[in-house]
């Protein structure tokens, strides 16, 4: 059996030989392995030191201040821990969110929770390119909203929200803004000063670092308060006790410098190829960019194919990793939520593939799932007729 050619880098990057190198040296006795709390001893100094040195890379690339980055288990954990971590600090101010419905689930899912716990959500509908306008998000605020959340790039369709003028709205309503940014990492610039950031999730996994690590970038001026959700030894001033994994942090660190060092080159790059991908089905018929492309990453493209059915589709196509919407939804046969929200008929949604592209991508991988879709895709046709 061949190895599928993989093109679901959306749900995961494979972690870059580099950063994998330099994990692999923080692990064992030889290693820098040590609890970066401890105090007493030079091999707790080196752990801590590492720790910090990754804390600036991240910090970096975001234009942050190391302080202001508080390590969790990923993006998941850092969406919690800004949305209920905020709301609750601060429900003497206001019980008012304001997100959208196409957000990750990891933000829908805990909107849903405060929701239960007494807060108000209002959920906004994204146009038909899968995003929410400033226009928008101004008739939603309230005098008592006090967090806007919303995602940098969306994880099915690819589509970039303007960041910078949905924090300009939020903040002219009093509130902070929150953004999602676990897609962006390497493929926009996410410079929190700029774009008026106040709370920013991150992952490692899917910018070419480990899975079981993220970031909350928390800013500091004004000084913004959480309420913690894990209690413990009181690391990351307060705000996520547990023992720092200095193995992953440093994974992370160095994905994330990696990722401002070549970020732009290797976009260039997943350019050409998600054109090559698009020019090799020109010809065939049927085909719905559910990406709006001249908006979106270039690293991710959402097709829908008339006439066929996702998930035989997803059978014939076997010798292609990749995945029907959102990777976490792939038990169920419900459409994506997301490709509902923008419009799109249950037969097209249920009809609909997620290309998603990355570092290690090659001309071949597009030229071999090309032949695979188009075999496919014909084979599927012909029996439904
Ligand atoms: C993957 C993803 C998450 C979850 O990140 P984890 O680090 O796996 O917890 C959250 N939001 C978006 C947009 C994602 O793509």
């Amino acid at each position: 059996m061949t190895t599928p050619v993989y093109l679901d880098y959306a749900a995961t990057t494979p972690v870059d030989p580099r950063v994998a190198e330099l994990m692999s040296r923080h692990l064992t006795l030889d290693g820098i392995f040590a609890n970066p709390a401890s105090r007493s001893h030079m091999l707790g100094w080196q752990a801590e030191q590492a720790v910090e040195n990754a804390r600036r890379q991240v910090a970096d690339l975001i234009g942050a201040d190391p302080r202001e980055i508080v390590w969790t288990s990923g993006a998941t954990e850092a969406d919690n821990l800004a949305l209920i971590g905020y709301l609750r600090a601060n429900r003497h101010r206001g019980r008012h969110l304001v997100t959208s419905v196409v957000e990750h689930k990891a933000v829908v899912d805990t909107a849903h929770a405060l929701e239960s716990e007494g807060f108000e959500v209002t959920w906004l509908p994204p146009g038909r390119d899968g995003r929410v306008t400033p226009e928008q998000l101004r008739e939603a605020m309230r005098e008592d909203t006090v967090l806007v959340s919303l995602m940098a790039v969306n994880n099915e369709l690819g589509v970039i929200h303007d960041l910078a003028a949905l924090a300009e709205v939020a903040h002219a309503g009093g509130a902070l803004f929150h953004v999602d940014a676990a897609q962006a990492v390497g493929r926009l610039d996410l410079n929190v000063g700029r774009l008026g950031i106040d709370l920013m999730s991150l992952s490692g996994h899917k910018a070419y670092g480990p899975k079981g690590i993220g970031a909350l970038y928390v800013r500091r001026d004004p000084d913004i308060r959480l309420e913690a959700l894990i209690h413990g030894g009181g690391h990351e001033r307060g705000m996520r006790s547990g023992t720092l994994a200095t193995h992953q942090i440093v994974g992370m660190g160095e994905a994330f410098a990696l990722a401002g060092a070549e970020g732009e080159d290797d976009q260039a790059r997943i350019t050409a190829l998600r054109d090559r991908l698009l020019a090799g089905l020109a010809d065939l018929d049927g085909i719905h960019r559910n990406t709006a492309v001249e908006v979106a990453v270039p690293n991710i493209l959402n097709l829908a194919f008339e006439g066929v059915d996702g998930e035989s589709l997803l059978m014939a196509l076997r010798d292609v990793a990749l995945s029907t919407g959102s990777a976490c939804n792939s038990a169920s046969v419900e459409p994506s939520y997301v490709l509902k929200a923008i419009g799109l008929p249950r037969a097209l949604a249920l009809a609909s593939l997620r290309f998603s592209f990355g570092r290690f991508t090659t001309e071949a991988d597009i030229d071999t799932a090309l032949s695979a879709l188009r075999h496919a895709l014909t084979g599927l046709r012909r029996q439904a007729i």
